[in-house]
């Protein structure tokens, strides 16, 4: 088995779902008392969510270099960067380490290739839905077109996950609104819907919905349990 090495704290609502995740992958594969080899670096969001809020995106992916290194010198043999929102800076991380960072997006749109998925709904913060970092990544590679929500359901999507999910408030209300917007993604056109941002999944689950849901919390744990067990022998 192969170390992962997570990049996680943003937040760490989220990066709790990421150690079950992969340590329950592990186990699934390989039984017995087997779980998973990895190594943790846990940002404090605080200063994560300061440079995001002042656009000061070149800090915040010099930050994160710094802590991927630290990773890397510890021993990780790949990279798990524990948010869709800081894959923004993903270039500029994959450029300053050797080791590979398995790309959130890249997890995501696999599963929606695999599914015969090629117009999807995208939920996340307002940088993931706004900006082209992550829509440009799944259009571009994979050829599959992204339908965000309204400016006024981007606006709460957002703030549900700031004010709400990343403190570990689950509210009822919330879920509701959650659950029109994805609904209002399929009346759009979309197939299914990506949770594109780490929390939404602590909020809205499958069971919720019959519109399809990738949680890219789940997929993205997959995909480094994956890469961790390639290689190694199956008991
Ligand atoms: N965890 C979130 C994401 O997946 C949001 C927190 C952040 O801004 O990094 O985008």
């Amino acid at each position: 088995m192969r170390t992962i090495g997570v990049l996680g704290g943003m937040s760490w609502e989220s990066t709790q779902s990421y150690y079950q995740a992969l340590n329950e992958g592990v186990n699934e594969a390989l039984g017995g008392f087997h779980s998973a080899s990895l190594i943790m670096e846990s940002v404090d969001f605080a200063e994560i969510e300061a440079l995001q809020r002042a656009g000061d995106w070149h800090t915040a992916g010099e930050y994160l270099i710094q802590a991927a290194k630290r990773l890397e010198r510890a021993g990780a043999g790949c990279l798990v960067l524990a948010t869709n929102t800081m894959h923004k800076v993903a270039p500029a991380i994959e450029a300053a380490i050797d080791i590979p960072l398995l790309h959130i997006a890249d997890a995501t749109a696999e599963q929606c290739l695999k599914d015969g998925i090629k117009r999807v709904g995208l939920l996340g913060t307002r940088f993931t839905m706004e900006q082209d970092f992550y829509k440009a990544r799944l259009k571009e590679r994979y050829g599959i077109d992204v339908v965000i929500p309204t400016d006024d359901e981007r606006e709460s999507v957002h703030r549900i996950i700031f004010e709400e999910l990343c403190r570990g408030e689950i509210k009822e209300e919330s879920r509701k609104r959650y659950l029109d917007i994805i609904e209002g993604l399929q009346a759009e056109g979309a197939e299914a819907v990506i949770l594109g941002c780490t929390e939404i999944a602590l909020l809205v689950e499958q069971s919720h919905t019959r519109v399809a849901l990738f949680d890219t919390t789940a997929l993205h744990a997959a995909k480094a349990v994956a890469w961790s067990l390639e290689g190694a022998a199956k008991p």
